[in-house]
């Protein structure tokens, strides 16, 4: 297999492979063409990727020669016409949300995978870059929060008098929320946390949590341990409990997010109203809409004191290590389709290489993907 690492674009500052996980791609026979430049922003010199034996060449022969492209982001503007149909696609593209693209690949004939859909069983565990990047989210998101709050997360006695700690409120506690809710203990804060559902209390409780709890949440198994639509009457209940903790917080950390759809709103522009000046909220789900009615992705925002901050790339403040999970996880999942002599072999019989299909010969493979496009 011939495995072309592009150089990411816009304010990407990862890599999908650092050249550690690189020289295990070629011990395992494969050859790697690396874009000049592409791990840059991570640390990683053209030198350090040669030294693993990988070539830099061009953009154009990345494109020109390899049979699988891999990034981390969606294509950039222009490439998905460079793209040919015998070219694999691999990145995390988001494809519940971006039907437009999926419906070019298909049109197209490419066979793409996208990593943000690998499925959550415990044998791709070690492939789930959600899972990877919604930790470093969680703990930046934690971070930013302590800079930019004019008080202290910590309660310190000191000779000067008592300093309160900072309460928290953590909404959502999939993986990023859980993050959020440890590194926010690590600083000494207070911690409340919501989520609708049940099964996360006790992960909230045992790393130092209290959770909020509102009855009445509508759970699914069949949606594989993800959220799902909750009814006007629970929303309601929930909205205000969600009002009374968030006025007396001086952090709220948004996480909450339900695949493929807008993200919920949980933080109305009421529920800012009552919230103390110099209070912070950070949104992880501003991407897809926000949890805050008041969020602009990529922007902060500041409104009768509060500073709402929409951060949709944390992991990109982190690069290095955020490049270093990403491309074990990448490592891991394209184990999956190495052949002994290093050659392409892709086995849909495998539910992790189906699964993580959105787009071969013209067809759509992943089962919650043909759902929205169809
Ligand atoms: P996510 O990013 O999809 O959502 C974040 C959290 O927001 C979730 O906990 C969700 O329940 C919550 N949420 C959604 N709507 C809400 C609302 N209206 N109010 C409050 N909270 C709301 O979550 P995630 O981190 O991707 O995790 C989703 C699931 O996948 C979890 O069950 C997690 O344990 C599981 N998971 C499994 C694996 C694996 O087995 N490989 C890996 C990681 C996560």
């Amino acid at each position: 297999m011939i495995l072309g690492l592009l150089k990411e674009h816009g304010k990407e500052t990862r890599v999908a492979l650092l050249p550690e996980t690189v020289q295990t791609f070629t011990d395992l026979k494969v050859e790697v063409l690396v874009e000049q430049g592409a791990g840059e922003k991570a640390f990683a010199s053209d030198a350090d990727y040669e030294a693993v034996g990988a070539k830099t060449v061009s953009r154009n022969d990345v494109f020109a020669k390899a049979e699988v492209l891999l990034q981390i982001q969606p294509p950039a503007e222009g490439d998905t016409e460079r793209i040919k149909d015998s070219q694999v696609w691999i990145s995390a593209f988001n494809p519940l949300w971006d039907t437009a693209l999926v419906k070019t690949f298909l049109n197209k004939g490419i066979t793409t995978f996208s990593l943000d859909l690998i499925p959550r069983t415990t044998r791709a565990q070690a492939m789930d870059i959600l899972s990877s990047m919604a930790t470093v989210s969680g703990y930046m998101a934690v971070l930013e929060a302590a800079a930019k709050l004019p008080t202290f997360f910590p309660m310190f006695m000191t000779a000067a008098g008592t300093i309160r700690p900072a309460n928290v409120l953590i909404l959502g506690a999939g993986v990023a929320g859980l993050q959020a809710i440890a590194t926010s203990r690590k600083l000494g804060a207070q911690v409340q946390v919501f989520d609708v559902r049940s099964a996360v209390k006790e992960e909230v409780m045992s790393l130092g949590g209290k959770f909020v709890e509102v009855e009445g949440a509508t759970e699914d198994k069949a949606a594989g341990g993800y959220a799902v639509e909750q009814t006007e009457e629970y929303k309601k209940k929930q909205q205000d409990r969600i009002n009374e903790v968030a006025a007396k917080s001086n952090v709220v950390i948004c996480t909450a997010q339900i695949p493929g759809r807008k993200a919920p709103l949980l933080i109305p522009k009421e529920a800012v109203d009552a919230m103390k000046p110099g209070s912070v909220i950070i949104d992880l789900a501003a991407s897809t809409g926000g949890n805050c009615e008041l969020t602009k992705n990529d922007e902060v925002v500041e409104y009768k004191g509060v500073s709402i901050i929409g951060q949709s790339n944390y992991p990109a403040q982190k690069p290095v290590d955020a490049s270093r999970m990403f491309g074990k996880n990448v490592l891991n999942f394209m184990k999956l389709m190495i052949g002994e002599e290093g050659e392409l072999n892709l086995n849909f019989e495998d539910d992790i290489v189906k699964g993580t299909c959105i787009t071969h010969a013209k067809e759509i493979y992943n089962e919650r993907v043909k759902s929205v496009i169809e």
